[in-house]
């Protein structure tokens, strides 16, 4: 059940950002430089969620109480979750990346800590297979262009590579490196295993969070499967699904939002900001949640 009162009305008009990335992960700004942007952009709240590490959260959280905004520490996890189809042969199941983000969590969890800690290892191991796959067909030296634009070494991954790829002239754009080179099937990908689905909420909740399923809309399912994939989600302790998020078409609010209402998930509202200029929306600008959802921030300190 979800704790929530319905007299507290003015949480649905409050523009909450929660999906932000930093340079401690992918993004280009540093955590103040973010929090200074939201505050711009008239956030009442900002979440930071760099993927699987939480380095930047003091920064951020020192610049929120300067500017007065509200900061919610979070954090981006990277699961490998085993699509399937009811109808599948368990052969062909084949695990896609999904990202489930954790808001409210207490970044000095021991659990949390280690967690994040094994889904940070290997990167580096696979930037290097991902330049080992750019070199043999003829593109030489993108590992350690990569390597240079990530301020935080081993979280290096498919983001740099794409802007080491665009600075070069390959592509115009991060989006187009990626349609290229960088997702499944294309020849710089390298699949590689990240933290199960329960492990990953287990560390969110045990470290005091809710666990968010990110732009569901992102992942390449069929309505069933993404059925079968929400079930599963909620009966791990997931609470909250992404309705209003950077990564969806104006469609997918809509039917997010059913799904929301159906599954019984709170919604949560993210731009999934980068950088200026390479995320779809800045902090703050996209579309409020429809209001007659349960905006996860009602049950965050
Ligand atoms: P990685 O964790 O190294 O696999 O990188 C995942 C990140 O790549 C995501 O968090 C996004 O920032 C970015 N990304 C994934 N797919 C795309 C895409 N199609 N266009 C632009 N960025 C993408
Ligand atoms: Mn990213
Ligand atoms: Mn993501
Ligand atoms: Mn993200």
């Amino acid at each position: 059940m979800i704790a929530y009162s319905p007299n507290s009305l003015i949480v649905f008009v409050q523009n909450f950002d929660c999906h932000n990335h930093s340079i401690f992960s992918d993004g280009l700004l540093r955590p103040r430089e973010l929090v200074e942007l939201a505050k711009k952009n008239g956030c009442d709240a900002v979440a930071l969620t760099d993927h699987d590490n939480t380095g930047g959260l003091a920064e951020a959280e020192a610049a929120a109480v300067d500017l007065q905004v509200r900061f919610i520490r979070g954090v981006e996890l990277s699961v490998s979750w085993p699509s399937h189809s009811p109808s599948a042969e368990t052969a062909d199941i084949t695990p896609i990346t999904i990202h489930v983000v954790g808001l409210g969590i207490n970044p000095h969890d021991a659990a949390l800590v280690s967690g994040i800690a094994s889904i940070r290892n290997g990167r580096l191991d696979r930037a290097r297979q991902m330049g080992a796959n750019l070199a043999n067909m003829g593109i030489e030296g993108v590992f350690e262009d990569a390597l240079a634009l990530a301020d935080n070494k081993d979280m290096i991954g498919r983001t740099h590579f794409a802007r080491a790829l665009v600075a070069r002239g390959v592509a115009s754009n991060v989006g187009a490196v990626f349609g290229r080179f960088l997702t499944s099937g294309k020849p710089g990908f390298v699949a590689h295993q990240w933290a199960s689905l329960n492990a990953a909420i287990q560390w969110i909740t045990g470290a005091g969070g809710v666990a968010v399923l990110a732009h569901p809309g992102r992942y390449k399912l069929s309505k069933q499967e993404m059925r079968v994939l929400l079930a599963e989600f909620r009966d791990a302790g997931g609470e909250a699904i992404e309705v209003i998020t950077g990564s969806h078409e104006k469609q997918q609010y809509r039917e997010y939002a059913i799904l929301a209402r159906e599954f019984g998930f709170m919604a949560s509202r993210g731009s999934d900001f980068h950088g200026p200029g390479e995320s779809r929306f800045d902090p703050g600008t996209l579309p409020l949640l429809p209001t007659d959802l349960v905006p996860v921030w009602s049950v965050l300190q």
